[in-house]
């Protein structure tokens, strides 16, 4: 589990040369670092940095400090987050900010256990805090810095310990003492080079100290098991005559819990539906599940309980992409 002395030295090198310009990367000394960090660790988790640059721009001009975030309601931070997906993310952030602002003076704590506390902040992101605020030598273990290691060891992501790995080769991961850097460099590394496809490893920096490169015998990633497929029924109550939908938010849909959806079932099978007229089929894939909709519709001026009107065009409301997929398709009836 010895990492070569010179690692750290030489994926720190690399990043020095190859680092993206992205908006959340500012300096070690500007005031805006722990929003930015914030913001952009919040945004980053489970998404792409392609896909959260516009959006973090977008906050930023909405929202140009902590505070101003941290005084915004609910609906306008989730209508900004529209289409970024996990809006569980957009209620945390929101929570997590309104903390430090009221409670922490606007600062996070230097402490793992309390920025854990944080809503929405788990190991990984504490993790990372405290490297990219506080420039303490942790860190911040993602998908890619797994990877890293485990093809610098040739061993198996399931086989290694990964905080042990970290205490044994403390001294020589963090002996340039810029461990903000190193964090961000890591990662950086994993994103660009040490990619999970296709590594560019004849031009790697570190191919010299890297095990899979040198070894025959390279070790077999596991492969992600596949994720179930979940059918649903989803009835769409449709009022023609004013191009508008009925939606609830007392829907079996845990994961997109507390937003507005049309009335969906968990179903075993397509099976026709009496009184309703089936209208398609489609696949989708949100939030890690995969589900397989049946779309139904009925014309109707009565709303039932526990729903409210929508229109098919516009709302100021927040509405989750996937139900936005729904209107578009449900437009299209004659
Ligand atoms: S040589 Fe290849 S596998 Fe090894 S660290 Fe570099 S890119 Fe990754």
């Amino acid at each position: 589990m010895h990492l070569h002395n010179n690692l750290s030295k030489n994926i720190l090198a690399w990043y020095d040369n190859n680092q993206r310009t992205l908006p959340w990367r500012v300096s070690k000394k500007s005031t805006k670092k722990l929003y930015y960090r914030l913001l952009s660790e919040f945004m980053l988790q489970q998404t792409q940095v392609k896909t959260v640059i516009p959006y973090f721009k977008a906050f930023l001009l909405n929202f140009p400090t902590l505070k101003s975030l941290s005084l915004s309601s609910e609906k306008k931070v989730l209508k900004l987050w529209e289409g970024l997906g996990y809006y569980r993310r957009a209620r945390n952030l929101l929570s997590t900010t309104k903390i430090l602002v009221n409670k922490n003076n606007s600062k996070l704590s230097k402490n793992l256990i309390d920025i854990k506390k944080l809503p929405g902040i788990g190991d990984y992101t504490a993790n990372a805090l405290l490297a990219f605020i506080h420039d303490q030598p942790t860190i911040a273990l993602d998908g890619n810095v797994k990877r890293v290691f485990s093809r610098v060891l040739n061993k198996n992501e399931k086989k290694i310990d990964f905080k042990k790995l970290i205490e044994i080769n403390r001294k020589n991961l963090f002996q340039i003492k810029r461990n903000s850097d190193f964090v961000e460099a890591l990662m950086e590394f994993g994103a660009l080079v040490c990619k999970p496809k296709e590594p560019e490893c004849p031009s790697c920096d570190i191919k010299n100290m890297c095990k899979y490169f040198k070894s025959d015998k390279k070790f077999k990633q596991t492969k992600t098991s596949k994720t179930k497929v979940k059918n649903y029924n989803i009835f769409c109550y449709i009022d023609k005559m004013r191009s508008k939908i009925a939606l609830t938010k007392k829907h079996n849909l845990g994961f997109l819990n507390k937003f507005y959806l049309p009335p969906v079932k968990e179903v075993n099978g397509h099976n026709k539906i009496k009184n309703w007229n089936y209208h398609s089929n489609f696949k989708i894939s949100i939030s890690n599940k995969k589900l397989n909709i049946n779309l139904y519709y009925k014309f109707s001026l009565k709303i039932p309980s526990n729903h409210q009107w929508f229109s098919l065009k516009i709302n100021n409301e927040f509405i989750p992409s996937f139900t936005k997929k729904i209107f578009k398709k449900i437009s299209k009836i004659n």
